[in-house]
């Protein structure tokens, strides 16, 4: 028999997670829901911890080996400004379909105020809302070049640790560049430990993502089960379409690129990005996901390491399309239901600089993005006091709304990475491995 393909086994576990849920919130007395979370949401944990305990890993030994690769600095430079440059145009258009969305649709303008106070009353003072606000006075207290010197690590275990993408992508380079300043007989033994660790995280990624159809089944009940109030969510629902409308037009720009730049198929595209897209919807977490991203784009996209090596990491961290295209329709949302004074044309530039900002700045985990919109909010000078409202307003759907920005965040850097590849001469025809390539040999 056919095997059946890893993207269709992943949808088949998040459909039945998410009818599972669904049981499971019909019985009564809250058990269902202390099952899933007692006894199948681990589960989920679980697969997202063993992503997260290979992320550092991998950066770091497919960027060293990668650059180490290049044989030439020059072309760092020029991969780096590339990439950059791609990002914060993409993000650009991301954020202008946003604000177009919204205020074509104008999803805020006539909520009756009795559903303005019902959602004022269940989540003003919730400690989602209040958490939100929290980190984002924590951030905003920062200097306005603390961004840049957390970079530079002063200790690279410490940055090993706390898994800080960019101080480790930083450290990789350095070694890379290094190791192509000493000379190819110096640098030999640790370029073949590199490729040698790049290898095994590799098989660890395919071996991981045998559970992945058994773990998006977990982590689609325990969110499911979350969900409590149908009716609000309904009123929102109006605002979660422009937002999820705004998303799918975002893929479709990168569709176009890739096929107008690459000359490869929207569709093949699709299909071989497919399990990471799912899985940045499981988890809410570009992060997460970084490990099958780099896996799919390497292998099944053909994109030679010392790109993705780079550009998706980075990507991770910097690039998130679909948050700021979010921020930028929740900004302007919020501002139509409770504060239309504020809804001028300079605000929306403004929102425009600080979501791009904004995204750049968020981390990629999830809700990072709500947090982030605080601070787009106040760069307006939206009144404090009504910023829980505010928040409140939106809180109900952001989880769902996280999923699906989440999975435009990841395809984002696929494409970005596709396009840097193309550019550098760097996109072959790739060559997938299985998890059981080398498995006869040894069982
Ligand atoms: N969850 C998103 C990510 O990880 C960030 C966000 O928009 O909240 O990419």
């Amino acid at each position: 028999m056919k095997k059946l393909a890893l993207h269709w086994k992943i949808i088949i576990g998040m459909i039945l997670g998410i009818i599972f849920g669904f049981i499971m919130n019909t019985i009564e007395n809250n058990a269902g829901k202390t099952f899933v979370s007692d006894w199948v949401a681990p589960f989920g944990t679980i697969f997202i911890n063993l992503l997260k305990l290979i992320a550092v890993p991998l950066i770091l030994a497919s960027l060293i080996k990668g650059i180490s690769d290049l044989k030439d600095i020059s072309k760092i430079k020029s991969m780096g400004l590339r990439t950059i440059g791609i990002y914060i145009a993409t993000t650009l258009v991301a954020i202008i379909i946003g604000l177009s969305i919204v205020n074509i649709v104008k999803p805020g303008i006539g909520m009756p105020q009795e559903t303005i106070d019902k959602i004022k009353l269940k989540y003003e003072n919730d400690a989602g809302v209040t958490d939100k606000l929290m980190k984002a006075s924590a951030q905003n207290d920062a200097g306005p070049l603390q961004a840049l010197v957390d970079i530079f690590p002063s200790n690279i275990f410490k940055s090993f640790v706390e898994a800080s993408m960019l101080q480790v992508i930083f450290f990789a380079l350095f070694v890379g560049v290094c190791l192509l300043l000493i000379g190819e007989k110096k640098a030999k033994p640790l370029i073949d430990f590199f490729d040698s660790l790049n290898e095994v995280v590799m098989k660890m990624v395919d071996l991981i993502m045998l559970f992945a159809p058994y773990a998006v089944f977990a982590l689609l009940a325990n969110v499911i089960i979350a969900f409590d109030d149908t009716e609000i969510l309904v009123k929102l629902l109006y605002y979660a379409f422009c937002v999820v409308g705004g998303l799918i037009l975002m893929i479709g720009f990168y569709l176009i690129l890739i096929s107008l730049y690459t000359k490869k198929s929207p569709m093949w595209f699709l299909k071989q990005i497919s399990p990471a897209q799912l899985l940045a919807f499981s988890t809410s977490s570009s992060a997460a996901t970084l490990p099958v991203t780099m896996e799919r784009v390497e292998e099944h996209l053909g994109v030679d390491k010392e790109v993705s090596g780079f550009v998706l990491p980075v990507g991770a961290t910097v690039n998130m399309d679909g948050t700021s295209l979010y921020q930028g329709i929740a900004a302007v949302f919020i501002m139509q239901v409770i504060w239309p004074e504020g809804l001028t044309f300079t605000n929306q530039l403004v929102i425009v600089a600080t979501a791009l900002l904004a995204s750049i700045g968020s981390a990629a985990v999830p809700s990072a993005g709500m947090v982030m919109l605080v601070i787009v909010l106040e760069s307006i000078g939206f009144p404090a006091e009504l910023l829980p409202i505010g928040l409140a307003l939106i809180f109900a759907v952001d989880r769902p709304l996280d999923m699906c920005r989440t999975v435009v965040n990841v395809t984002g850097d696929a494409t970005v990475s596709m396009l840097v590849a193309k550019s550098l001469g760097k996109l072959h025809d790739p060559k997938p491995k299985e998890w059981d390539d080398n498995y006869d040999d040894v069982k």
